[in-house]
């Protein structure tokens, strides 16, 4: 561990924070020294420890602010505001709230406006500070984000005992809204900050903005916030239980002039982590090291992310609690403080980009009212609640159809090889609990009052996909699984394809991070992303065509197979059988390529070849004769045997591993201009295609069904064998009391 860097004239406080810091386990802060520069001008300010003091007594106490003061005048430089961000201009307002008029100070960056907005709350634990004391952290983020910082003074304890701040907090909030015009502000890009007990408040205020859903608040800055109470015991409260200018005793004391009754600790206004954050907007949390709320931090960002909610964090090394309204002096605070700038920038681009998504010109209606609005339909599923753990019952609820969706029965669901990787996160991108399923056949029960294409009682499909963003390039020609909109196409299961942590600007224009799919008795989904059941096929037989059926009917129709071409298929489980039963019925010659002897005579009773893919004998013979080749082995595999046997200019398709493939020889490609490709499921005219296709030559897949009971037994099989048949859910098999669905891991779980 290095050693602090301790000053000659190292004052006692300085020792104390050091022998505090070092004195637990191996848990040792070294102190950077700008910080301690501030630290000791602090402690010759001589302020009295505030958790003996009256509420009163303890307002009148030196601040770490004006120890930065002191510093700053001790160089001989300025120590106003305005002389040390000469850019930002500030003017103090009133604010209306239930009950009494509450001071705020608007700090407008240099340029023209209208500008982005913040809402802004100090800290000072709901007791002491005020927004003097946090002036300069408001004052900065107003520069850094170039944003109209609202900084409010909230009523404080214990003349107001909890939840009075909380209030206020909202009332500040709408205030803001509704005067972002006068405040040369722009009412669509609102963020929330706040720093130490403000941080609590400035998620506190993004939860309630999104329960009502009206004015949601596009970004979060958490500085050091205070996620929990109930846990005084955190690593970081005991490695900084003494620190300076923050430590236990402290937030013990401000506690109790705070909550009224035990039970208001456990309050999720206060109790964050415990709160529902699904659905709240990107969260930036900040961290001092030196700080008993560092572990807050960390158990709030884990709350989030399990939530699925974007968030990213930064502690910032040998700094204490406060440091990031000391940008004056310490250089580390200004990196906090132009960091929190940057991610609020990048989101209130994201916000404008977000925005022209949404208001432009739209060629199918999308997000429309819901109607009933908030009803909630009871659903029965099964979901995986871990990586390591089997599918179990599962009840939550779906919204209720919006004008333009429609309500499915889910009658059978497929099993696909990827919900088995999405079950055991194999893709590191699963979000729990993880309902499967895009194989989804069922039959509509009730139509939102705009839906055109369906009618109660009409037998549907739903694949892959819920929804696209509809305006992109790939979108607008047909290529919904293409899309190329910040969120890429909503899945049917997990979500979208890109979550709002890896979306430009952390966007999610879909408005929901996980989305629960087919292993389940109900679905809802918007009318376009429903496709016909053709009468003449076996509902049971089309659930596996809407994944394993376009996925090989797409590449076989962009590539142009046509009656009479030589198609070679690699691997002959579910994704193989279908492919070669397509390729067949377009009249093409097939040969399949798989491991196992006992497949052969599978294939022959297809119509097609069969070839070991160890026979080299048998692949010599083959070179130069195939028009198109596609793979569909279902993991990483070795390509390079199969590229010598297409004719020149044709193509070798890759559809069932997602994932890095062992390099390709390009002397082979090269040498008679090959092309080595991937595709993706198909498009939502494809899937309708392959449905229309399977019932006019009457093809399916092989398929067994299962009750939804076997789901487990039926994922193991699948994972031990090359398996050729699909296990398809007989989904009537879920019972609407089963005992089994009381079972520890049920749950209710509202999905949007
Ligand atoms: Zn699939
Ligand atoms: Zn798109």
């Amino acid at each position: 561990m290095p050693e602090p860097k301790i000053g000659a004239n190292m004052t006692s406080l300085v020792r104390d924070l050091i022998n505090t810091v070092r004195g637990v386990g191996d848990t040792s802060h070294s102190v950077d020294a700008h910080m301690q520069a501030v630290l000791e001008q602090l402690a010759e300010l001589h302020g009295q420890a505030v958790e003996n003091l009256t509420a009163a007594q303890a307002r009148l106490q030196p601040s770490p602010a004006d120890a930065v003061s002191a510093l700053l005048r001790a160089q001989g430089r300025s120590a106003s505001p305005e002389a040390l961000l000469p850019g930002v201009k500030s003017e103090d307002r009133s604010i209306p709230a239930a009950g009494a008029t509450l001071r705020a100070r608007v700090y407008t960056p240099a340029g023209h406006g209208p500008f982005p907005l913040v809402v802004y709350f100090h800290g000072g634990g709901w007791v002491i500070a005020d927004l003097d004391t946090y002036d300069a952290g408001a004052r900065g983020l107003s520069e850094a984000a170039g944003a109209v910082v609202v900084s409010v003074d909230y009523r404080r304890a214990p003349e107001h005992a909890f939840p009075t701040a909380w209030n206020d907090a909202i009332a500040a909030y709408d205030w803001v809204a509704a005067n972002a015009g006068a405040l040369n502000g722009d009412a669509g890009r609102i963020a929330l900050a706040g720093e130490s007990a403000g941080g609590n408040l400035a998620v506190a205020t993004a939860i309630a903005a999104r329960n009502r859903g009206a004015n949601k608040a596009v970004a979060v800055i958490a500085v050091y916030p205070i996620a929990q109470t109930g846990n005084m015991a955190t690593q970081s409260y005991d490695d900084s239980a003494s620190a300076k200018p923050l430590n236990r005793a402290m937030i013990g004391w401000f506690l109790d002039k705070l909550v009224t009754t035990p039970l208001d600790k456990a309050d999720t206004r206060l109790d964050l982590i415990n709160a529902d954050l699904v659905g709240l907007p990107p969260v930036t949390i900040i961290n001092a090291e030196i700080d008993p709320l560092r572990s807050d931090g960390e158990m709030l960002e884990t709350a989030l992310k399990e939530a699925g909610v974007a968030v990213t964090r930064k502690v910032y090394m040998g700094v204490t609690h406060e440091f990031f309204g000391m940008a004056a002096v310490v250089p580390k605070a200004q990196e906090a403080v132009r960091f929190a700038g940057e991610q609020l920038q990048r989101i209130f681009a994201g916000a404008v980009q977000r925005d022209a998504v949404q208001s432009g010109a739209q060629p199918r209606a999308r997000l429309s009212p819901k109607d009933p609005a908030g009803a909630k339909l009871k659903v029965l599923g099964y979901a995986a609640k871990h990586s390591f753990s089997d599918l179990k019952p599962f009840e939550f609820e779906r919204d209720a159809a919006r004008a333009d969706e429609i309500v499915i029965d889910v009658l059978f669901c497929g099993v696909c090889h990827s919900d088995i990787h999405q079950i055991k996160n194999e893709w590191g991108n699963t979000i729990y609990p993880c309902v499967p399923g895009h194989e989804v056949v069922g039959r509509v029960t009730d139509v939102g009052s705009a839906v055109t294409r369906h009618a109660p009682g009409d037998l549907v499909g739903v694949g892959c996909m819920i929804d696209s963003c509809r305006q992109c390039e790939p979108c607008l020609a047909g290529d919904e699984n293409y899309c190329e909109g910040p969120n890429s196409w909503l899945a049917t299961y997990n979500g979208p394809m890109i979550p709002a942590a890896k979306a430009p600007g952390g966007i999610n224009m879909y408005d929901r991070d996980n989305s629960f799919g087919g292993y389940s008795s109900v679905l809802v989904v918007q009318e376009d992303f429903a496709l016909k059941i053709p009468g003449n096929l076996r509902p049971e037989l089309a659930a596996p065509i809407l994944c394993a059926g376009v996925t090989t009917y797409s590449p076989l129709k962009h590539w142009g197979v046509k009656p009479g071409d030589h198609v070679g298929i690699l691997g002959f489980g579910g994704l193989g059988d279908m492919a070669a039963k397509l390729a067949l019925a377009m009249g093409a010659v097939v040969t399949l390529f798989t491991t196992s002897k006992e497949k052969i005579a599978d294939a022959a009773r297809l119509g097609a070849n069969a070839v070991l893919e160890t026979d080299r004998e048998a692949l010599q013979a083959l070179r130069g004769k195939f028009d198109f080749m596609l793979s569909t082995v279902p993991q990483k595999h070795d390509i390079n045997p199969f590229i010598p046997l297409l004719k020149r200019d044709k193509t070798i398709c890759i559809v069932g591993a997602l994932e890095p493939m062992v390099g390709v020889n390009n002397q082979a490609v090269a040498f008679h201009r090959k092309n080595v490709a991937g595709s993706l499921i198909g498009s939502l005219q494809e899937t309708q295609e392959v449905l229309d296709f399977c019932a006019q030559h009457d093809i399916g897949p092989d398929i067994e069904l299962i009750d939804i009971e076997q789901i487990n037994e039926a994922v193991k099989r699948a994972i031990d064998a090359e398996v050729r048949f699909r296990s398809v859910i007989n989904m009537a098999s879920i019972k609407p009391n089963d005992p089994a669905a009381t079972v520890e891991d049920a749950a209710i779980f509202v999905t949007e």
